[in-house]
């Protein structure tokens, strides 16, 4: 839902630490290029008295830089513009739920200037997600579509893994409630949120991790969500270096949530760098 959560006035809805104001979940992977790959320089067609699109390039950018996301919530738009992100390599879907889905229009911009580049963002998803992408976004998938300025995107299924670039990424089957549903793995670094139970096959697909991202909703149990206290228990299982706790609901503050957890694990928060290895 997002914290502060609509109408609530809670402790942590109110709270003054940054912390604790929470955008609903994403990650973004951003590594250069190895030296001497430059991406196609897109040409841009411009008409008379118009202004080039895309923008000129940002003379201090780095000279390639790739990034994927895994899912495009609908925060999506205020991510990316605080983010600094300028293009987009791929997307990962985890699963077909609004939290996760409803910022894929906004791709549409990075889209257009990617397309001149590399052609249509790939988009990984399971047969399941992709049928419900398909659905919400009839205007852009489907080939009867007549829309123009639709988003340059193109899907893809994530369940047999796939490379973007140097990285290979490896889909984690996990169920949310009855819901399959994926987390990815890049490197040795893992994502799962939304996460309620981890089968015993997916755990032999998170072996020597260095960082391991788990949602982790509240203390009282939910129906589809892990508690803290059973992330902390797969945390303590997978024995990754690090592990931070998403998809945090206004039940948790921050500060003092952290307090309480065990030495290498934390809640992550909004807009948190971390310097990992993807490949
Ligand atoms: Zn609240
Ligand atoms: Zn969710």
């Amino acid at each position: 839902m997002g914290v502060p959560s609509l109408g609530c006035g809670c402790v942590v809805c109110t709270s003054d630490d940054p912390h604790d104001k929470r955008m609903r979940p994403s990650i973004a992977l951003r590594w250069p290029c190895p030296p001497g790959v430059e991406l196609p320089v897109a040409a841009p067609k411009v008409r008379k008295g118009e202004l080039p699109f895309p923008a000129p390039p940002d003379p201090n950018a780095a000279p390639c830089e790739r990034v994927v996301l895994v899912d495009t919530g609908p925060d999506f738009r205020s991510q990316a513009l605080r983010a600094g992100i300028r293009r987009v390599d791929a997307v990962f879907y985890t699963h077909s739920h609004a939290d996760h889905i409803l910022g894929l229009d906004d791709l549409r911009p990075l889209s257009f200037a990617t397309y001149k580049q590399t052609g249509p963002i790939p988009l990984y998803a399971t047969p399941e997600t992709r049928a419900v992408l398909e659905n919400i976004y009839h205007y852009t998938f489907s080939a009867d579509s007549k829309y123009a300025n639709k988003a340059r995107v193109m899907l893809h299924d994530a369940s047999a893994g796939a490379q973007v670039a140097e990285v290979h990424v490896t889909p984690i089957p996990v169920l949310h409630g009855t819901l399959p549903i994926t987390g990815y793995r890049f490197g040795n670094v893992a994502y799962m949120t939304d996460v309620s139970t981890i089968p015993e096959m997916s755990f032999r697909l998170l072996e020597g991790l260095d960082l391991l991202i788990v949602s982790a909703l509240r203390h009282v149990p939910h129906p589809s969500h892990a508690t803290v206290d059973q992330a902390v228990r797969w945390a303590n299982r997978i024995g990754a270096k690090q592990t931070l706790f998403t998809h945090i609901s206004h039940d948790l503050g921050h500060a003092e949530t952290n307090a309480r957890l065990p030495e290498g694990i934390a809640l992550a928060y909004d807009g948190q760098t971390i310097p990992v290895k993807l490949a």
